[in-house]
This record gives structure tokens, C-alpha cells and sequence, in this order.
């Protein structure tokens, strides 16, 4: 458990890097992913958070390592709502998408869960609290994927789970997709990389370096 700025922290991995942000307001505590297994989620209590106050939790694409504790914490919390981008939401919210989620590989059975909202088109966002959540579609690693900004304290951290890929035909992705979104990205100038598996990147210039390299060693 690390605290990246104020009220932004890296919880830890549970099959991805899973962070989250306190909006100090009544919208409680929201999720960048949820992982594998709740019980990381206990870890939140030693900076005085209730993992009962997660109120949201969006999804930046449908893969296993990212999604399979969805269900357990929809049964912990009621009232958590969930966000994803249209075109992940099925593999999401229905089973028997196993190849593409990557849960056959994993040998883990994924239990689907509502969303509360399916995002759509290039670019929407999510007020919550004094925080705006900016979901930019950044296809590539899946057809959904989605990279989310927010600003605290003029400082940008941009939480871009898979950038790193891999990139497999069952997965759906799309090297040509996959080269535009991460421009995208670079054009952000984010402070702060909150990565799904290699977690914290910083500073900007880190940040590029990052994107870049893997732009490079993924051409179509
Ligand atoms: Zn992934
Ligand atoms: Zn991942």
C-alpha cells in the first residue's frame, strides 16, 4: 500500500496492480480495477480507508487478472457500481468468454457482474466527487480498452493498465489500433504512469520513455 500523491494510492497486485482513489466525498472510494482476490483489499485499512466504501469501480478492460474479484466485491458491497467500455462489456457481464478474457489460462472460473454504465465512443466522463474521471478509449490490447486520466493537484496520473500488452487474436487486439491509442496517450503529457503490471512510472518524461518503447517493440 503506497500513496502516489494525496488520496491516490497503489494498493498492490492481485494479478494486475490495482489502485485507488478517495474522493473524500459521499461518493466514497473508487477502484481502478479490482484483480483477483479481495483480500488485498484489507490492506487499505492501514491508511484509515473502509473497503466498504468502495462505491465504484471501473474496469479498464475485460481480463481476467483484472476482473475476477468483481463478483466477490459486488457481494461485499451492495451498492458498488461498475464501469466499462461498450464494446469489453459482454466478456464482462456474460460468461462463456473465456479465450478472450483469458480466464481459460488462468483455469479460473469468472462470475459475471452488471454494469452500471457501458462507456462509449472516444472519450467519457465520470464526476465523482471533486475528481473527474476521464475514460479514454485506447483500443489495442482489447477492443475496449480503456486508459483513465485524472488531475490532482495540476498533477496528471493517468492509470493505463495493459500498455504494455501482450496482443493476441483472441484477446482481439489490434496493433494498428494499438499504435494510435498509445499516440493518444503521449499527447496527455501525464505526470504519473499507474501501469497494470510494472506499477508506478514517473516522471513525464519516464512516462514517454515508457509508452514509447513499447510502441517500438509492437509496430503491426
Ligand atoms: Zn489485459
Ligand atoms: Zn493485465
Amino acid at each position: 500500500m503506497k500513496e502516489i500523491v494525496k488520496s491516490v494510492y497503489h494498493i498492490g497486485d492481485s494479478g494486475c496492480s490495482v489502485y485507488i482513489v478517495n474522493t473524500n466525498s459521499k461518493e466514497g472510494l473508487v477502484l481502478i480495477d479490482c484483480g483477483m482476490s479481495l483480500e488485498m483489499l484489507n490492506k487499505i485499512s492501514k491508511v484509515g480507508l473502509n473497503p466498504k466504501n468502495i462505491n465504484h469501480c471501473i474496469l479498464t478492460h475485460f481480463h481476467i487478472d483484472h476482473t475476477a474479484a468483481c463478483s466477490d466485491l459486488r457481494k461485499m458491497n451492495k451498492q458498488v457500481r461498475f464501469y466499462a467500455h461498450d464494446l469489453d462489456a459482454d466478456a464482462i457481464e456474460e460468461s462463456g468468454h473465456d479465450s478472450k478474457t483469458a480466464a481459460s489460462w488462468y483455469g479460473v472460473e469468472y462470475k459475471p457482474v452488471k454494469l452500471e454504465k457501458r462507456l462509449e465512443g472516444d472519450l467519457e466522463k465520470i464526476q465523482l466527487g471533486q475528481y473527474e474521471f476521464q475514460c479514454i478509449h485506447t483500443p489495442g490490447h482489447t477492443p475496449g480498452s480503456i486508459s483513465v486520466l485524472i488531475e490532482v493537484d495540476n498533477i496528471k496520473i493517468l492509470f493505463g493498465q495493459d500498455i504494455h500488452g501482450p496482443f493476441y487474436k483472441s484477446f482481439g487486439s489490434n496493433l494498428d489500433d494499438y499504435q494510435k491509442s498509445m499516440q493518444k496517450l503521449l499527447n496527455l503529457n501525464a505526470d504519473i504512469l499507474c501501469e497494470g503490471h510494472y506499477g508506478v512510472i514517473k516522471p513525464a518524461s519516464e512516462v514517454s520513455r515508457f509508452i514509447r518503447g513499447h510502441m517500438d517493440s509492437n509496430r503491426p
